[in-house]
């Protein structure tokens, strides 16, 4: 699952700079010049991270960071805050304002990506290209791979996305609309009962190994990954 991150950044320059880094390393990458821009990219889809630039022209990195995380639908994306300032106070600020991370102008692109993906790892374990084991499960994101005590499973590809979004959040219950915002993305419309017919297909891909009994139904709330 390639992750979207939507960059807010006004100087031309570092823009450049952040959309071919973030490229090169094989993100998806939105660009937006400033707040009402990225308000508008957001409304359109939630991206899976924001770099967000402290200083941009009418709404500020700040100010746009906290009226995300005083909605609903926005308050989990990850938050990268980018500016020049490097007083310990402004860090302060910007942490408290809801950042993820904080990195300061002029950064090295080696540390930028080291942060982005250490930030998609904690907040978004799904859209990290980390090999993932649960039991005897084994996904690799990077070759599509997924096997059951080294024997490989042929999945399709919104199986694939379903469990590895499982395997990285194991012990949990997600109702179906979770689910659907989480592996088919936001604003995607379609019925929840679409989400039965994949976690039937999983279930039978998983069945041959035993595997299968992982997927749980929570009755009246949902699915759940489960070991016990
Ligand atoms: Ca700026």
């Amino acid at each position: 699952m390639t992750a979207n991150i939507l960059l807010v950044e006004d100087e031309p320059a570092i823009q450049e700079l952040l959309l071919f880094n973030v490229t090169q390393c094989g993100y998806r990458a939105i660009p937006a010049v400033d707040a009402n821009s990225a308000l508008a990219q957001i409304n359109r889809a939630l991206p899976d991270l924001i770099l967000l630039d402290w200083m941009l022209p009418g709404m500020s990195g700040i100010e746009l960071a906290k009226r995300l995380r005083a909605d609903q639908r926005t308050r989990n994306i990850p938050i990268i805050m980018l500016t020049a300032r490097t007083d310990e106070r402004d860090k302060v600020l910007g942490l408290e304002s809801g950042a993820d991370d904080y990195i300061t102008k002029p950064f090295s692109p080696r540390e930028l990506m080291a942060r982005i993906r250490a930030v998609l790892r904690r907040r978004a374990p799904q859209m990290s290209d980390e090999v993932v084991r649960v039991e005897g499960l084994e996904l690799s994101p990077v070759t599509h791979r997924v096997s059951a005590n080294g024997t490989n499973i042929d999945l399709g590809p919104t199986e694939f996305r379903l469990l590895h979004f499982f395997m990285t959040h194991v012990e949990r219950v997600y109702s179906r609309a979770q689910l659907l915002d989480q592996v088919w993305g936001d604003h995607v419309f379609v019925e929840e009962r679409t989400v039965d017919v994949h976690i039937r297909r999983l279930r039978q891909a998983l069945e041959a190994s035993g595997m299968d009994s992982l997927v749980q139904t929570v009755r009246g709330s949902g699915y759940r990954f489960s070991r016990a």
